[in-house]
């Protein structure tokens, strides 16, 4: 099969890049770098039926570099997805989040291809409802600081809708829920890398707040799969995708200080605004219709994205001009 997958130089873009040309298939890679690295392109790129546009999607749709070919599934990942980024990009997300998924949509469309929407657990905000559900309505400040985020994907999802309903396109939206693994961005702002990171220099551990809020970890190659299955079913409205096993920040910075041997200690820091307090998805709906349940427990998963960080880590000091 052929897929066109924007935000394929992302985290997780690239891994389901990855996924699908390991699986057989061609891929179209779209992304224009403002948060993608050119570092995970790399172990795409070695592949013949791997090819990469560098373009910005929300380009009017007379200057997009037109995709050639028969395209039979549209993954649509490109969006920044740190917090860090949500105010200095907030303009950028909110533009990918609604003339970016509308090129890609068009493109879909022309295409006859079934088109997927990478959607986040960000819709429920600061949730009431614990773990969350899909039939969920969410707690969105629109006007905080994560409302660029949260917002935009809320819009996204609606626009993915009104297309399904009156174009009859056939769209799948997946939540998603904290992912980690390897190819994280150094530097992302995110609690993995930062901690991560954090403990492999032996410098203190911020924990945000006091530690007591939740999230629920995924490993990247869960998620992908639970991608793979999604664009297969028929199921068009939502689905959760994330791991449901919940931990603390406070647990889970002693758990990497514990991972990595190191002498780090923790260091308390303010609670970002609208930061939410409790996170786990509900994935009944992903096991009924997609036979799908993440299986990497979180050591496993924790261990190989450390092992990833002290190689970038190790490379980028021997690359230090001394
Ligand atoms: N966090 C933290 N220290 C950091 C970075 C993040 O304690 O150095 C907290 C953050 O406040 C949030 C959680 O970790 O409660 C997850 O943050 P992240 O930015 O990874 O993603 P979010 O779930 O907020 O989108």
């Amino acid at each position: 099969m052929r897929y066109v997958v924007t935000g394929a130089a992302g985290f997780i873009g690239s891994h389901l890049c990855a996924r699908l040309l390991a699986d057989g298939h061609e891929v179209v890679g779209i992304d224009n770098l403002i948060t993608g690295q050119q570092l995970n392109l790399d172990v795409l790129r070695a592949r013949s039926s791997f090819q990469f546009v560098e373009q910005d999607i929300c380009s009017p749709p007379a200057a997009l570099v037109p995709v050639d070919g028969p395209v039979d599934v549209v993954f649509n990942f490109a969006c920044p997805a740190s917090p860090i980024d949500f105010e200095p990009k907030a303009l950028d997300i909110l533009n990918v989040c609604s003339a970016g998924v509308l090129n890609t949509l068009s493109l879909a469309r022309e295409k006859g291809a079934v088109f997927v929407q990478a959607s986040t657990s960000e819709c429920y905000g600061d949730p009431e409802e614990h773990p969350q559900r899909e039939t969920y309505w969410g707690h969105v400040n629109p006007i905080g600081p994560r409302s660029p985020y949260d917002e935009g994907k809320r819009f996204a999802e609606a626009l993915v809708m009104a297309h399904h309903r009156s174009l009859g396109i056939q769209t799948r939206i997946g939540r998603i829920f904290n992912t980690y693994g390897p190819r994280m961005r150094l530097g992302d702002g995110r609690v993995l890398p930062n901690f991560i990171q954090q403990a492999l220099e032996d410098t203190p551990l911020t924990v945000f707040g006091d530690g007591s809020q939740t999230r629920s970890f995924c490993y990247v190659d869960d998620l992908v799969d639970g991608f793979v299955r999604l664009s297969r079913c028929d199921e068009v409205t939502p689905i959760n995708i994330g791991n449901d096993v919940e931990i603390t920040i406070g647990q889970l910075a002693q758990e990497i200080i514990e991972l990595t041997g190191s002498a780090s200690r923790i260091e308390y820091r303010p609670l970002p605004q609208d930061d939410p307090k409790l996170r786990r998805p509900d994935i009944t709906k992903a096991r009924a219709v997609l036979d799908w349940e993440p299986k990497t427990d979180r050591t496993t998963g924790l261990k190989s994205t450390i092992e990833y960080f002290r190689t970038v880590l190790t490379t980028r000091h021997q690359c230090r001009p001394a």
